[in-house]
């Protein structure tokens, strides 16, 4: 198979390379797979408070780079400076919440008669976390914590785009102790690193991170060994607003429900569902919010959105929008850079494409509907089920549409973000499976049921 050898990161703001990476091939990932399995014996062989201890050091020792690793997100991937300054202290915390399940990631003892019944929860052997470039370092950390804390070795395969601040995690693991070989990191080309990664069969479990598309192969390809499979895939999000909501804050907030990190989030409430009797007021508060948010240099304090990760990937969100189209549009830099204002479009049909497909850039439509049974048709309109919002004043309301939503991640009167101690995960074609949340580590057990007579032998 031909494949890059190297890997070309470059700033999305400037366009200039940052560094250049090796990539890994076929045969890299096979050694490092052997690698890993010896590291995750050694691993789980370790008294669990020992585990637990190590993996706080980590935790402690992210938590001492935190503004490095920011500088390197902000370079690589164009998040603001407060963005990437969250995301690095949010890998502390993920690592912080997992060392404290290790001791207590316990099985059951089950009433069973002529004998005692219990079930361990042992660790699957070796991972494979595969990770999109939208959100590097909190993603990635998503699968590693927990499946380390659970007694697993992890092979981290970044994003073509994004590989520096992963290699960089890998190297504060080695620095605060952890064992060698346990965690190590992959960049490569997906169709090759990751590919193999998935098709290996010494890897028991893929946790795959990114465009539906891709999940479907991964679950497809891992199916060949049975592999168990996280998918977290797209997303086209509502944002719900009733006549009855607090309008001024439902419409201060809309923009970085969806402008957040340039609209390359998978939880991105692009599809503003706006009750028509309040369509009108709610837009004239919409469109001052929308033209005054701050886009600009990432590295600036004060910039609330920055560039798109890519040329590839600003060509593939203007095929969204036609030049002429209705509707609200704020600012963006000229010059160099892969910079697409934040736009929100009106006038568009239900089933547009960009009404229903996932643009992973700036870019929202406002639809209007007539009521309750028609708010919830439109959110549900689409094959994804990741996220949403619901603005009411009406508590029935919000409990009814939260019910009615086939989501994995509602939130009422707030746009809120992914936190690490609560489930995670999509609905219809946004995933398979749930991540973080006090269940995060079970996701990387089997479960071993073991019954032992107590009638003594028979005679
Ligand atoms: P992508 O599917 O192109 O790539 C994701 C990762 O998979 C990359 O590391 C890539 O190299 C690798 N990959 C590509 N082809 C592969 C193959 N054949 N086998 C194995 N690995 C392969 O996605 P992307 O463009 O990097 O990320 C954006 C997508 O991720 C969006 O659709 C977004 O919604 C989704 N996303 C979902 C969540 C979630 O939690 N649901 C979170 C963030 C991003």
């Amino acid at each position: 198979m031909s494949y890059e050898h190297e890997l070309q990161v470059l700033d999305p703001a400037t366009e200039e390379v940052v560094a250049t990476v090796a990539a890994a091939s076929p045969e890299d990932v096979g050694a490092a797979v052997t690698r890993a399995a010896r590291a995750q014996a050694e691993w789980a062989a370790l008294a669990p408070g020992d585990r637990a201890r190590l993996l706080r050091r980590f935790a402690a020792t992210v938590d001492d780079h935190v503004e490095e690793l920011a500088r390197l997100e902000v370079r690589e991937a164009g998040h603001t400076l407060g963005n990437a300054r969250w995301e690095a202290g949010n890998v502390r915390d993920l690592l912080d919440y997992a060392a404290g399940g290790v001791e207590r990631l316990t099985g059951r003892q089950i009433p069973v008669p002529g004998g005692i019944d219990v079930t361990f929860l042992e660790p699957l052997g070796v991972v494979g976390v595969v990770a999109p470039w939208n959100f590097p370092m909190p993603i990635a950390a998503w699968g590693t914590a927990p499946a380390l804390a659970a007694g697993n070795a992890v092979l981290l395969k970044p994003a073509e785009t994004t590989p520096l601040t992963a290699l960089r995690l890998a190297g504060l693991a080695l620095e605060a102790g952890l064992p060698e070989h346990l965690f190590q990191v992959l960049p490569g080309e997906g169709r090759v690193a990751g590919a193999a990664l998935v098709e290996h069969p010494g890897v028991a479990k893929i946790v795959f991170t990114g465009s539906t598309a891709v999940g479907r192969e991964v679950l497809a390809k891992g199916s060949a060994h049975l592999k168990r499979v996280t998918l977290e895939l797209g997303g086209k999000s509502p944002n719900i607003v009733f006549a009855d909501a607090d309008l001024e804050a439902a419409a201060a907030s809309t923009p970085m429900s969806f402008l957040d990190n340039a609209g390359q989030d998978c939880c991105a409430r692009t599809r503003i569902l706006v009750q028509r009797t309040v369509y009108d007021r709610f837009l004239t508060l919409l469109a001052p919010a929308i033209e005054s948010v701050a886009v600009g240099d990432p590295a600036d304090e004060s910039t609330q959105m920055g560039p798109l990760i890519s040329a590839a990937q600003r060509e593939r969100v203007r095929s969204y929008v036609a030049p002429d189209a209705d509707g609200i549009r704020g600012k963006a830099p000229e010059g160099p850079g892969f910079w697409f204002p934040p736009t929100v479009l009106t006038g568009v049909e239900p089933h547009a494409r960009v009404a229903v497909e996932e643009v992973f850039g700036p870019v929202a439509v406002v639809l209007p509907f007539e009521d309750e049974a028609e708010a919830v048709r439109l959110a549900n309109g689409t094959p994804y089920g990741l996220s949403g919002s619901i603005w009411t004043r009406d508590v029935g309301r919000a409990l009814r549409v939260s019910q009615a939503v086939r989501a994995g991640n509602l939130s009422v009167n707030s746009h809120s973000s992914v936190r690490y101690w609560t489930p995670f995960g999509g609905f219809k074609q946004s995933g398979i499976g749930r991540e973080l949340g006090p269940d995060a580590l079970t996701a990387f057990t089997e479960t071993k049921n073991v019954f032992i007579s107590t009638e003594g032998p028979a005679q």
